[in-house]
This record gives C-alpha cells, sequence and structure tokens, in this order.
C-alpha cells in the first residue's frame, strides 16, 4: 500500500461514525468531550458512547501518520518527519545554536545560528580566537586561550584558563551530547621535547584541572600540548 493510500484508510477509519458506523459527512457534530458524531445520531442520542476524556482522539490518530516538514525547513533542513521520529529536531543540523565560544575563556557572545555560519562567525567576530583545520594541533599552552578546531567535519572547541595558579582546560565538540563518545582525543604534554604526561579523553563540556605538579620543574614558555582527534 502507498503512503498517500495508507493515510487514507487512516482517515477513512477516524471518519467512521461511533454510532451507525457510517462513514460521516457534513455537518460533524462534536460531543462535549470532542468526539465526532455524525449529524443523525447526535439528534438521536443522550449520550456520546465513546465519551472518555476531553481529547480529540480522532484527530490524533491521523496527526500520527501524517509526515511533517522539519521545524528547521526555513533554515535549509529538508527532513520530512513522523511523529515518533519528531526528535530529529533536537540534533537536526540546521537547528539554530548559540555562539560556539559563548562561554568560553573571556567570551561574551550572544550569536545564535546555523552550524554552516559558524566558520564565518568566528573568523569574523572572534579574531583573536585561533582557528585551525586538521586533526592534529601543536600548541602553547601558555600562550593561547580559545582554539577552534575544524576536523572531521566537526567543530572543535578547545579553552584554556589560567587562574589562581592552576591551569584548567577543556575540549568540547560543538554538537548533539550524543556524539561526545564518536570521539577521541589524545593529548601529549611536552616540556623541550621531553613527554611529560600523556592522557585521552572524549570531547566534554566540563573543565579539567592540569595537576600543577605538572608544571613545577617546567620553563612555562616551552611548554607544547600536542592534541590529535580521531574517531571511535
Ligand atoms: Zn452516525
Ligand atoms: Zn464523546
Ligand atoms: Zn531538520
Ligand atoms: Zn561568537
Amino acid at each position: 500500500m502507498t503512503r498517500m493510500a495508507r493515510m487514507e484508510q487512516v482517515i477513512l477509519n477516524e471518519i467512521e461514525c461511533p454510532v451507525c458506523y457510517e462513514h460521516m459527512s457534513r455537518p460533524i457534530i462534536l460531543c462535549r468531550s470532542g468526539h465526532n458524531l455524525c449529524h443523525n445520531c447526535k439528534k438521536c442520542i443522550s449520550k456520546c458512547p465513546v465519551s472518555t476524556s476531553g481529547r480529540n482522539f480522532a484527530l490524533e490518530t491521523i496527526v500520527r501518520s501524517a509526515e511533517y516538514p522539519c521545524q528547521y525547513r526555513n533554515f535549509g533542513c529538508a527532513s520530512i518527519l513522523t511523529l515518533p521520529q519528531i526528535q530529529h529536531e533536537e540534533v537536526c543540523e540546521y537547528r539554530p545554536v548559540r555562539c560556539p565560544l559563548f562561554d568560553s575563556t573571556g567570551v561574551t557572545c550572544l550569536w545564535t545560528g546555523v552550524r554552516e555560519d559558524f566558520r564565518t562567525h568566528v573568523t569574523h567576530e572572534h579574531v583573536a580566537c585561533n582557528v585551525h583545520e586538521g586533526t592534529v594541533i601543536n600548541l602553547n599552552i601558555m600562550y593561547t586561550s580559545n582554539t577552534v578546531i575544524f576536523a572531521l567535519s566537526k567543530m572543535f572547541v578547545m579553552s584554556i584558563l589560567i587562574k589562581n595558579g592552576a591551569v584548567f582546560y577543556r575540549l568540547n565538540l560543538e554538537g548533539p551530547f550524543d556524539d561526545l563518545n564518536k570521539y577521541k582525543c589524545k593529548h601529549v604534554l611536552l616540556s623541550d621535547d621531553n613527554v611529560i604526561t600523556t592522557f585521552v579523553f572524549s570531547p566534554s563540556p566540563k573543565w579539567i584541572e592540569f595537576s600543577g605538579g605538572i608544571f613545577m620543574d617546567c620553563v612555562a614558555s616551552t611548554l607544547i600540548l600536542n592534541v590529535s582527534i580521531h574517531n571511535t
């Protein structure tokens, strides 16, 4: 059965009068609880035979079978959804989102837009931010605050915050929360080409604090963080 034929069947079922079982034609009367009854039957009965609640069950059944364009269609999404898949809109790539740097170190930004405009926004409005293409990056953590990394068709935001002598670090993925575990980020902290420590984790919105001991014996200006991002 084609989708249209199925839809027609759903509608025919729902326009069946619950009293005489014929398909209703105009005028169709609503009982006080929202059931549809044909005009003749409404005249003959004093109490609706299906009344249990105030919901419009006929319309709900039709709605369940209908196809909807994504609510972000005006931003470019061409997805067609049925009701059970409507959670698509939670992760729709055309859904407007906040500036990926909105809570990064030293940034206050109220911009909202679609993901495909991020690159333009970041390069024009956040000129102090490092922009990097590719999965491997080396940076001096003492002289860097925010870095946007375009890698694996995604955008990652790396932030470093030095506060009260402690070093806080975050590498987050711009995108749905569920995607965080699809990536692993390997970090190697180097001082004068000597490996001080290595750690691996998935991108996360949480800040981590580097242990102060890591920095005790190093000349800060030679501290290099090497980060490589992989699919898991
Ligand atoms: Zn009837
Ligand atoms: Zn009723
Ligand atoms: Zn969509
Ligand atoms: Zn911004």
